[in-house]
């Protein structure tokens, strides 16, 4: 998962007021952070520290810039080349609400959310917690557990170990049952 700093936020007013996320980096296009050609942000802060890990300069929950959530749904709604959003990190549930309210903008113009968790399911479904549930809930595909480096395999579609699975986070819900994609 490599990216790219972005030019620094220009709007005015105050992040730390707005709704806003901590980030670590957003690529504007990729094409390895999920289905399709998407728009990926990489929160900063990690509550796991898998060995391993791609992106170790963003588990500290110190550093990053914050970044109004209106100013990364603008930027994604002016490249109609875009299939979506991917939220990656860091880990995306420390930041759960206003990575919610982001996620819920970008399905509102059409587009697909990848939610990448160092959570399993079954713990994000049987927490009793508000924030968790709404991005759980505009979540299309949920990439879901730790990074586990003697599991890595690089035959696996965008996730590194083959503990993670790709969930139909919609069925899943709906079914109350772990709907796999790509297995
Ligand atoms: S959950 Fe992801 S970002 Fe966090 S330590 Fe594990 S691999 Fe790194």
């Amino acid at each position: 998962m490599k990216f790219t700093i972005q030019a620094a936020c220009t709007n005015t007013s105050d992040p730390d007021k707005e709704e806003a996320l901590t980030i670590g980096g957003i690529e504007g296009e990729s094409i390895v952070d999920g289905p399709g050609f998407r728009y990926a942000v990489f929160v900063q802060g990690c509550c796991f520290s898998c060995p391993g890990c791609h992106n170790p300069q963003l588990q500290p929950f110190t550093g990053g810039r914050r970044i109004f959530i209106e100013e990364i749904a603008a930027a994604i709604q002016a490249n109609p080349l875009l299939d979506g959003l991917t939220l990656s990190g860091g880990e995306p549930f420390t930041q759960a609400g206003p990575c919610a309210s982001l996620a819920r903008r970008v399905q509102n113009l059409g587009l697909t959310v990848v939610t990448y968790t160092g959570y399993c399911w079954e713990v994000l479904v049987s927490g009793d917690n508000r924030d968790w549930r709404r991005l759980l809930e505009a979540t299309d595909i949920l990439v879901d557990g730790p990074f586990i480096h003697e599991l890595r395999n690089i035959d696996l579609r965008f996730r590194g170990s083959s503990n993670q699975r790709l969930i139909d986070v919609r069925r899943s819900l709906a079914e109350g049952i772990v709907r796999v994609l790509y297995p």
